[in-house]
């Protein structure tokens, strides 16, 4: 095995040693920001088809060179109004929906012959100095307007705590999240995702009820500092 393989194995054990204490299915979005087209090219390889980047721009020309593979592209940065058409039309997943005022922009431009735009909302679940993320009172209201859009798919909730040191400071801001999900289900019963943890600590997350995680540096190494 090489080393990407080693860490592939390693990082699909992890989860499915959390996953088998919690019960549910866990799915792996790796996060390839700043890695070239060839390391996700790599995974793919692998079986890795779910893939997470940051920047729209670094990401439409990852996908115009890997156009030959079928993979699932994730938008997990940040959203500007002014990208929303682009987003709508290159990505299978928009993990990062925080305010109203672009759920008009995304129906309307999602192309009529893709299948409806995956959407979670990003919560701001513990960090208030973040500009990112909608409040946890807002999750209900955000979560009917994308409900009536018919171009989006509502599928769940998504949030990036806090990088806490203190282990159970970050437990509770997952559990917090875990909490809003089940609360958020009882209205939308059709909603099965919620995003949360990444390479420091998804077994965490995966046992406070993660059913997707975003792994970027345990799977690729450490990303160079920008
Ligand atoms: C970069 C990033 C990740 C992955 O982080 P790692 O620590 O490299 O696993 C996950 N989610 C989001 C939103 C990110 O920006």
């Amino acid at each position: 095995m090489n080393s990407s393989e080693k860490a592939f194995t390693a990082v699909n054990d992890r989860i499915r040693a959390a996953a088998a204490t919690h019960g549910g299915a866990v799915r792996l979005v790796a996060v390839s920001k700043t890695q070239p087209a060839a390391a996700v090219r790599a995974l793919a390889a692998l079986g890795q088809r779910a893939f997470g980047e940051n920047y729209v721009q670094e990401a439409l020309a990852k996908q115009a060179e890997l156009a030959d593979l079928a993979l699932e592209w994730h938008l997990i940065g940040p959203l500007q109004s002014n990208k929303c058409r682009e987003v709508a039309a290159h990505f299978d997943w928009l993990q990062t929906l925080d305010r109203e005022k672009l759920v008009g922009l995304l129906d309307r431009w999602r192309p009529a012959d893709r299948p409806p735009l995956n959407v979670l909302i990003q919560v701001n679940i513990d960090d208030e100095t973040s500009k990112s993320g909608c409040a946890p009172a807002a999750v209900a209201g955000l979560a009917a307007t994308i409900a009536a859009a018919p171009r989006l798919r509502l599928r769940g909730l998504m949030a990036i705590p806090a990088p806490l040191p203190e282990r159970e400071r970050r437990r509770a801001a997952f559990a917090r999240m875990a909490g809003l999900f089940e609360e958020l289900r009882r209205a939308h019963p059709g909603i099965d995702t919620l995003s949360m943890g990444m390479s420091e600590d998804f077994d965490l997350a995966i046992a406070e009820g993660a059913t997707m995680v975003r792994v970027g540096s345990a799977l690729f190494g450490a990303r160079p500092v920008a």
